[in-house]
């Protein structure tokens, strides 16, 4: 029998505020759409932490032996600089800043965000689709809107009603809890909103110049789809009318999913999603990360070390094993401090679970391992409560530490549930690695030999032998070393 079937597991939906029992549309299988990233720069560590957070998600319900298609999405089109209601493509805009193509800059970021999510140990969703790969899609659904009388055609560019949808019956704001005449009130009218009946209403296509590159024919003239309309066309495609589960962070529940909300209740006339989810923000400074204010530090500056707000840099499962230290919908500061006892929490579960494999088993059990095993399931069934699960998983580290200083004993099958039950939540479900084992003499050793390449390749340079170099650096590489030169010499990890 499936797993999931004596696991009662609870989500929070947003759309009710409620803490909710879990049940798939269709027995067994799962339905999952994720806002992916906009790839017009790199991610920084509050993306990873949202992405994260979804993949632990995606990890549990795989374990649970649910079937789950898992979509996330990558916007490669559409998403402006200001919410959908100025010609403003963020692709142009770099494109022009980093003299490349825009499609360019699409795969350089694509490129970064695969190699992040890659160190991170993130599984791949089950399909990941480009809005670039979907014109058709949205094209399809405005003209639906606009035959409903819920979209309109302007100056070649199209929006969608929110009055005509109010007057409906329907209910924007209904998933941000935002009133229509608040919204109202408390827009200015901008520049060039002009040619929109109302500033509430947003982009579904917009009109674009000769001189914008990234642009295709529609019955409205040449132009790009906007950003909100990409993931209702996505995850329509994919996963139906109506899915399980559809995620993203907090930040994008208004106008983004707000927006996806009314557009498929306009296309479908039902609700495109049961459970919605939202994920916190990971701040620094105790201010939220973001390209745009400049608070934020790229992944592999925390990997490498190169920044100033760390003392000394932290390896991948040490981030991980900190994200999942608090829950997804908790905010998170990340700091030095909180690193450094990461970093020690995780040595000592390492250090515990390649004890355990090596405690020699009694006849009687101190511990009742088997409670102990709920407790963790029990957790994660609790809207996947990673922070309470990483408690108990440290009552198990407790037990591995007694029973090896021989002040407890445990049988042979309740070592098994202890080892197996580790094994199942800290490598499976939060995705963090223990078995890269964390032999001190092994690890500085090859530090050692590492540092003696980069001397040696160091020599070649200044020889100008750049072959040699070169040689070095790609051999290491292929091997898993990456070296990264910099102001103050070469830096590596492993
Ligand atoms: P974007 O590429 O800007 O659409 O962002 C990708 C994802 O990262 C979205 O789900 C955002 O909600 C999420 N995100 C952005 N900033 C943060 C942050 N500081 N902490 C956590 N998630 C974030
Ligand atoms: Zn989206």
């Amino acid at each position: 029998m499936e797993l999931y079937k004596n696991q009662p597991l609870k989500i929070y939906n947003t759309l009710s505020g409620e803490k909710e029992l879990f049940k798939p549309i269709h027995e067994g299988t799962i339905g999952m759409y994720v806002c992916g990233p906009t790839v017009y720069s790199n991610v920084h560590l509050g993306n990873v932490r949202t992405f994260m957070s979804f993949d632990m998600i995606f990890r549990y319900l795989n374990h649970l032996e649910y079937k789950v298609r898992y979509v996330r999405n990558i916007t490669d089109a559409g998403h402006l600089t200001d919410d959908g209601d100025v010609a403003n493509d963020r692709f142009v805009k770099q494109s022009r800043l980093e003299k490349l193509e825009p499609m360019e800059i699409v795969q350089k970021y694509t490129v970064d965000f695969h190699n992040v999510l890659n160190t991170f140990n993130f599984l791949p969703p089950t399909i990941e689709p480009t809005a670039t790969g979907h014109i058709m899609e949205q094209i399809e659904l405005i003209e639906k809107l606009i035959d409903s009388e819920l979209a309109y055609e302007s100056q070649g560019s199209v929006y969608f009603d929110v009055l005509a949808y109010n007057k409906k019956g329907l209910n924007y704001g209904e998933l941000s809890n935002r009133n229509i005449e608040e919204l109202f009130a408390n827009t200015r009218d901008l520049d060039g909103q002009s040619e929109k009946r109302n500033p509430q209403d947003f982009a579904l296509w917009k009109n674009a110049s000769p001189a914008h590159i990234m642009r295709w024919n529609s019955p409205w003239g040449a132009g790009f789809p906007g950003w909100h309309l990409e993931c209702t066309a996505m995850s329509t495609k994919y996963l139906g009318e109506t899915f399980d589960i559809h995620g993203g962070g907090m930040d994008l529940k208004f106008p983004h999913h707000e927006c996806e909300v009314a557009q498929a209740k306009g296309c479908f006339g039902h609700a495109p999603v049961k459970t919605w989810m939202h994920t916190n923000m990971l701040t620094m400074n105790g201010l939220r990360m973001s390209k745009s204010t400049g608070n934020y530090i790229l992944p592999m500056e925390l990997l490498f070390g190169e920044n100033t707000f760390f003392e000394k840099p932290f390896n991948a499962n040490v981030v991980r094993f900190n994200f999942m230290q608090a829950h997804y919908r908790s905010v998170l500061d990340i700091s030095n401090e909180a690193m450094l006892a990461s970093e020690k929490g995780y040595n000592k579960m390492t250090e515990a679970y390649n004890l355990a494999k090596n405690l020699t088993a009694s006849s009687t059990s101190t511990f009742d391992i088997s409670e102990w095993s709920k407790s963790c399931y029990n957790a994660m069934n609790d809207d996947f409560n990673t922070p309470v699960l990483i408690a108990q998983l440290f009552e198990g580290v407790r037990f591995i530490n007694v029973i090896n200083d021989k002040k407890a004993t445990i049988t042979e099958t309740d070592l098994e549930i202890l080892i197996s039950t580790l094994k199942t939540f800290v490598i499976d479900v939060l995705g963090i690695n223990l078995e890269a084992s964390k032999d001190t003499t092994s690890s500085s050793k090859l530090k050692g030999v590492v540092e003696m390449l980069i001397e040696m390749r160091n020599e070649a340079r200044a020889n100008k032998n750049w072959a040699l170099s070169d040689e070095i650096r790609d051999k290491l590489a292929g091997l898993g070393v990456i070296l990264k030169d910099g102001k103050d010499g070469t830096n590596f990890s492993i």
